[in-house]
């Protein structure tokens, strides 16, 4: 409901096998939508070099059918899912597909740029005109203009890579290529996978699990990976520095089944919600958990404490894009579309409610006033992520700063608006304890100010 929402799943793939291409990347992107539901692409590359794709706004679901994925013949291609806070989704769809002196290109984004728009800017005024408003669009004139001078694909991209300022991971195609591209703090995750004889890139390993394609390892910091016909060989396109990777994707955005610099999610999601039991315990019958990205931590809080837990939120799963939203009077009824209680579970108890993180803080005052009128004794509020306070510059779509509950609010004030009994947050130090098995260090920016990037 206010979460911080990831701009963007990717997944490429080159098939020397006879895989049928398009339907592979749609159940790739169909496996991580929860990355971006505003919209997704397809875009594949046929023997011959010609470019065909499909993108449009709406869920991987909305946007492709059969007809259309028997129309998109390739041998590789690449895929992406967009999450968008404006109203030109469609316009801002990807992957972004040009014509440039080497033939097509397509490129796919995940992620942020702190100065794509003086990039922009400085491209427009050597002539450039734009389509969207995308990265992928500005980053595609970059390569195209920078092919020129080097003699391979993968050479141009190393020589721009020092332009983008942020996180990101990217996917390009030409009509012999597909590449991946990792940022050079790995701040965004891209994942290398292979089935027999073909070739994967994927944001997420889940999307690996679902197609039975075997997770290969991680792109590293500054990597370019490139697939083709002869298997996958890689270059380093920037030095890698110290790694920064997100730790908001082991809190809340990506798959618990997925695998990142050898942390699993669902494992690290639990591990934090037994540091906030230790942490923050709470005096408490029940505790419950809030669907669904709550629920590894609100286990591993119940178990440390030995309190029961209790499934007492139900979500609508018909929830989604389409529904009219109350305005006005219907607002005013505070009308909870998107989860009810059951009144059993919580009656006459002491309930802790454990969450994964807090953003605008809407959400756990909904929490708190749905299982008052169920009848909870006391709510205990428990985030299993500490207090977020900064924005996002690498591609977390989230509120501008001072939107953020604790912006200029602390822990009592917050506490009192939510209306719950007690509230707490498990600490910086908590969430790094929580991912023992992660590789390096991470992106805590949101939380704590300290940007990756200057
Ligand atoms: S600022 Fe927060 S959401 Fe953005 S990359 Fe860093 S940890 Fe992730």
């Amino acid at each position: 409901m206010e979460k911080m929402m990831d701009r963007c799943g990717l997944f490429g793939m080159f098939d020397n096998n006879g895989f049928h291409t398009s339907h592979l990347i749609y159940y790739g992107l169909f496996s991580m939508q929860h990355r971006g539901m505003e919209a997704a692409g397809i875009c594949v590359n046929d023997n011959q070099g010609n470019f065909s794709y499909v993108k449009d706004e709406g869920l991987v679901t909305e946007v492709f059918d059969e007809m259309k994925l028997e129309k998109l013949q390739g041998h590789a291609g690449i895929g992406h899912i967009l999450r968008y806070d404006g109203s030109d989704a469609r316009e801002n769809a990807q992957p972004i597909v040009i014509r440039y002196t080497s033939g097509h290109m397509a490129v796919a984004l995940n992620g942020g740029l702190t100065n794509i728009e003086e990039i922009r800017h400085d491209l427009e005024l050597k002539g450039s005109v734009f389509q969207t408003m995308e990265a992928a669009e500005v980053i595609s004139v970059l390569i195209s203009r920078a092919r020129n001078n080097y003699p391979t694909i993968e050479e141009a991209i190393a020589s721009i890579m020092p332009m983008l300022k942020g996180g990101y991971a990217m996917l390009v195609m030409t009509p012999r290529k597909v590449i991946g591209v990792r940022d050079p703090q790995g701040i965004r995750p891209l994942v290398l996978g292979r089935e027999d004889h073909s070739w994967f890139l994927s944001s997420e390993t889940c999307a690996f699990d679902e197609l039975n394609v075997d997770y290969v390892r991680d792109i590293q910091p500054g990597e370019i990976v490139v697939i083709n016909a002869e298997g996958s060989h890689s270059i380093q396109g920037m030095q890698a520095q110290p790694i920064r990777a997100c730790i908001y994707e082991y809190i809340y955005y990506s798959h618990p089944a997925s695998v990142f610099g050898g942390q699993e999610v669902y494992k690290a999601r639990y591990n934090m919600g037994c540091h906030l039991a230790k942490e923050a315990p709470a005096d408490a019958d029940a505790v419950v958990w809030v669907p669904d990205s709550g629920l590894a931590a609100a286990a591993g809080y119940a178990d440390t404490l030995g309190i029961p837990m209790v499934d007492a939120f139900v979500k609508n799963k018909y929830y989604g894009n389409n529904l009219v939203k109350p305005e006005g009077i219907l607002f005013d009824r505070k009308i909870h579309m998107k989860l009810s209680v059951i009144k059993s579970q919580v009656k006459d108890k002491n309930i802790v409610v454990v969450d994964d993180s807090m953003v605008r803080g809407t959400t756990a005052q909904t929490l708190v006033e749905l299982l008052r009128h169920a009848g909870a004794k006391s709510v205990h509020l428990r985030i299993a992520s500490a207090t977020i306070s900064h924005p996002c510059y690498y591609g977390a779509s989230m509120p501008e700063e001072k939107k953020l509950i604790f912006h200029e609010q602390g822990v009592d004030a917050v506490c009192k608006m939510t209306g719950a009994d007690s509230l707490a947050f498990l600490s910086s130090e908590g969430m790094v304890a929580a991912c023992p098995d992660a590789a390096g260090g991470f992106c805590m920016a949101c939380f704590n100010g300290d940007y990756p990037t200057k």
